[in-house]
């Protein structure tokens, strides 16, 4: 049968958990989206069962909201298993089966353990970098039913804590400018009321101050911190260390 394509995708974010992306690149995203490019979302579980929510139908609501505020095109949330997430073949091949098919040229993944949290997201780290591998294998038909091999162009982690000041390792850190979208990123993150009920509003003073703090080190109003699996080139060194707003 054949296969039917979406456009192609821009940028892809990949998280362990719906809200994953948005507390740590919701900014970036909407950003993203605003300048015309196509990005999209990848949820490996639909995050239940967790403490607060009624199930999953209320969490794949609030997720598909959530996308809807940072206007990006598509989200997508695979069946693999909340809490006793692991790297496996079959999680690799699940998540490169939707990079062959969206084809995005930048991928976004978890960076590093979050220690004092869900250890699933080590493992999403570790299966989305062998899933952006294996986007690209080719003699591989019968894994991947005949999708043609995908070279993703680039690959970046975010960091996903928020209460520690741990310097991740990586020699390509950048911030993004988030200044026009850190609201957005606050109201998305908000259309989890499950997960953010009035009991747990500090989160969002951490993404504020957070975001506050990474954007005013690059003197920008708000940020967002990233690391590129390449070392970053620079053409144009005026152009990049002063661009024109
Ligand atoms: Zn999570």
């Amino acid at each position: 049968m054949p296969v039917d394509f979406p456009p192609a995708f821009d940028v892809v974010a990949v998280g362990a958990h719906p809200d994953d992306v948005e507390i740590a690149v919701g900014g970036t995203l909407a950003r993203l989206a605003q300048q015309g490019y196509r990005v999209g979302i990848v949820d490996l579980t639909n995050g239940e069962p967790t403490p607060g929510s009624p199930g999953v139908d209320e969490r794949l609501a609030e997720s598909r909201e959530a996308a809807k505020i940072l206007g990006v095109h598509e989200r997508q949330t695979l069946t693999l298993p909340n809490r006793c997430l692991f790297d496996s073949f079959s999680a690799r091949v699940a998540l490169a089966r939707i990079f062959r098919l969206w084809r995005p040229r930048i991928v976004l993944g978890i960076a590093d353990k979050t220690p004092m949290a869900s250890p699933d997201h080590w493992q999403a780290m570790q299966i989305t970098d062998a899933a952006v591998f294996y986007s690209r294998l080719t003699k591989w038909d019968d894994e991947f039913s005949g999708l043609p091999a995908h070279t993703i162009q680039s690959q970046l982690w975010y960091p996903l804590g928020l209460t520690n000041l741990d310097v991740l390792p990586g020699s390509s850190r950048f911030v993004t400018d988030i200044s026009a979208t850190l609201p957005i990123k606050l109201e998305a993150i908000r259309a989890y009321r499950t997960q953010f009920p009035a009991g747990k509003q500090r989160v969002f003073s951490w993404v504020e101050a957070q975001a506050v703090l990474l954007g005013q080190s690059a003197c920008f109003e708000a940020g967002e911190l990233l690391i590129s699996a390449k070392t970053l080139g620079v053409t144009n060194l005026v152009e990049a260390l002063c661009p024109t707003m």
